[in-house]
């Protein structure tokens, strides 16, 4: 065996010189080498049987020499019919260079190598295989990565394209063309402000600025001109691309196109702005209008009271009744009126507070509105400490008002003991009313919220079905929540939330 020597021009500038083969012969150090290269060796007898591995093999494999060699080489690799073919070739005098196939190591991991193998022959004898494998796992893992990460990039929807620092277009994804009309053969080599819309050619040197700072630009909101001169409303989002040694060699940039988003949020917003306009109209006329009303209205119940006092005795008991039930009506109807007003003052609302009200005094008024039926009721109502907090004063005495109005209204037989309190629940005030009255069957407990939803009729109990809408419209003005708890027979109680910090 001749190997290059090389060693004895070095050793001359080393004294005193070793001659070459003194500590090891050309055998040994040829061995040495293949055992301790780094690139896993092995040798296969014409049947498979691995006949040597060299060190970096076992390794790759994780077996010790023992368990390796004189094993079938089938044996580790996952794939039977791939095998079978090397060594079909080899057989037939082919070399196989890289070929790819998988093996099993005794962990049972699979790793990713490439072989190749041509045989030693003597006197036309199959001798040994020379089969070099290399592992080629994780090479293979990064393509696979890159070859799908470019598949994402070539399927979005978006634009998707890089530049150099100096702005020159380096590549350009399907969505780019979608986007922007131009072919990537097309634009690639050009220099971005290809694609500025008139007003936004400033921005480019900016942009390009940032990127080599190191910085990104994001959801940055733009206008860019496709290749057939149509302008579309862009969000961009720029960052910087770094090379393996971290320096920036360019930018990436994804364009979103939200021309249609931007028409639709514009479309909306108009559509909202008519909405409220057209709610705040309907509310002023409805305001209006049962204000109007309350005037003939009264006219109406003070002529049939009239007519009944003047004619007394004179029209017979028919007419009477039919006057009687004239008033009831007006009466009834005048009550509808004021509390159709009062929802569409709840509705127009007005200036937001400015300062913190005392629910407690609120609850006061509320009481004092209520006092002819808190005496005829022999009704109890009590409290516990209530705090102060931003809301129109009105307001929370109409919720007051409406709630124990009621609890008095659909009371049971017992005396009506009514209890209203107040407490902290994270960023809200929850305020509960209390009673002993008749429930509500669980069923019914959101549609009382809805407007004229009643579940009795006027005879059994008086009502305009409003009082509760009433109340679901404050406290959705003032961002809260309202709702029941309840027991048919044992008694309800409403709870509403109004936050701490006013919205
Ligand atoms: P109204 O009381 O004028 O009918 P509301 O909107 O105030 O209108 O109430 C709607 C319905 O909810 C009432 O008709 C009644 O059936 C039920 N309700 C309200 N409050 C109570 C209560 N405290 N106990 C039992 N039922 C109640």
């Amino acid at each position: 065996m001749s190997l290059p020597d090389n060693r004895e021009a070095h050793s001359a500038l080393t004294a005193p010189p070793l001659q070459r083969y003194d500590l090891l012969g050309p055998e040994e150090e040829l061995t040495d080498f293949i055992e301790k290269v780094a690139i896993p060796l092995h040798w296969l007898a014409e049947d498979g049987i691995i006949l040597w591995a060299n060190a970096a093999e076992l390794e790759l494999m994780g077996y010790t020499r023992e368990e390796y060699v004189g094993r079938d080489v089938r044996e580790f690799h996952v794939d039977a019919s791939v095998i079978e073919d090397v060594l079909q070739r080899l057989i037939n005098h082919e070399s196989l260079n890289a070929f790819e196939a998988r093996l099993r190591r005794k962990d049972g991991s699979i790793r990713d190598v490439s072989i190749s193998s041509s045989v030693l022959r003597v006197a036309g004898r199959f001798i040994h295989t020379r089969s070099v494998t290399m592992d080629i796992t994780e090479k293979k893992r990064a393509s696979e990565l890159q070859e799908r990460l470019a598949a994402i990039v070539e399927s979005s929807d978006d634009a998707i394209l890089s530049k150099d620092l100096n702005g020159i277009i380096q590549s350009w994804n399907r969505g780019a063309e979608r986007i922007f009309g131009y072919k990537a053969d097309e634009i690639v080599g050009k220099h971005i402000s290809t694609l500025a819309a008139p007003d936004t050619v400033d921005e480019f040197p900016n942009i390009l600025d940032r990127i080599r700072r190191g910085e990104r630009v994001d959801h940055y909101r733009t206008r860019r001109k496709t290749k057939d001169g149509r302008i579309l409303t862009v969000s961009l989002t720029v960052s910087p691309i770094r090379n393996s040694s971290g320096a920036i060699i360019g930018a990436s940039k994804v364009a979103r196109d939200i021309t249609e988003h931007e028409q639709q949020e514009r479309a909306i917003r108009e559509a909202n702005a008519a909405l409220t306009r057209a709610n705040s109209d309907l509310q002023q006329f409805v305001y209006s209008a049962s204000h109007d009303l309350q005037e003939p209205l009264r006219m109406v119940a003070a002529f049939s009271g009239m007519l009944k006092k003047k004619f007394a005795g004179k029209l017979g008991p028919e007419a009477e009744q039919y006057i009687d039930l004239t008033v009831e009506g007006a009466l009834r109807m005048e009550q509808l009126l004021r509390d159709l007003r009062s929802f569409a003052q709840v509705t127009l609302g007005g200036e937001e507070p400015v300062e913190d009200v005392d629910a407690g005094a609120m609850l006061d008024k509320a009481m004092d509105n209520l006092v002819a039926v808190i005496r005829e009721s022999g009704a109890c109502v009590t409290r516990s400490v209530l705090p102060r907090l931003r809301i129109h004063e009105f307001q929370l005495e109409q919720l007051f008002q409406n709630l124990i109005g009621n609890s008095i209204r659909y009371r049971s037989e017992a005396q009506p003991r009514i209890h209203v309190a107040a407490e902290i629940l994270d960023k809200e005030w929850v305020f509960s009313v209390a009673d002993n009255g008749i429930g509500i069957e669980p069923q019914f407990k959101e549609q009382i919220f809805g407007m004229f939803k009643r579940l009795h009729s006027t005879a059994e109990y008086p009502g305009t079905g409003m009082g509760l809408a009433i109340c679901q419209r404050i406290v959705d003005r003032v961002g809260g929540r309202i709702w029941v708890e309840s027991e048919p027979g044992k008694g309800s109680t409403f709870f509403f939330t109004i936050p701490r910090q006013p919205n």
